[in-house]
């Protein structure tokens, strides 16, 4: 591989890991806002699984914060990449 597919991909690998939507899969299906992130979300990051599992899409994720805003506490966390201090969002 060239350098430059290296950097490449290694900028892709380290978005990926910054860029970072977690969903409490327990506190989401006791508290219904999986199916609500699921519904609301427009950039159609969530999807419910067969199994009944919240999956994320987060590179589609464009930010509006609708899914936030709706999440029960604990339900979802988010870790935003700017300035490498892992600041950690809790909302509900
Ligand atoms: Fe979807 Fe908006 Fe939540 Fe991103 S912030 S996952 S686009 S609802």
């Amino acid at each position: 591989t060239t350098i430059p597919e290296r950097l490449a991909r290694n900028r892709y690998v380290t978005d990926e890991e910054e860029s970072h939507i977690h969903v409490d899969q327990e506190i989401a299906r006791r508290t219904g806002t999986g199916k609500a992130i699921v519904a609301i979300c427009p950039a159609k990051v969530y999807a419910e699984e067969a199994d009944g599992t919240i999956s994320v899409e987060y590179a589609a994720c464009s930010e509006c914060g609708a899914c936030l805003a709706i999440a029960a506490p604990g339900a979802l966390t988010w870790r935003y990449p700017r300035g490498g201090m892992g600041i950690q969002l809790r909302q509900g």
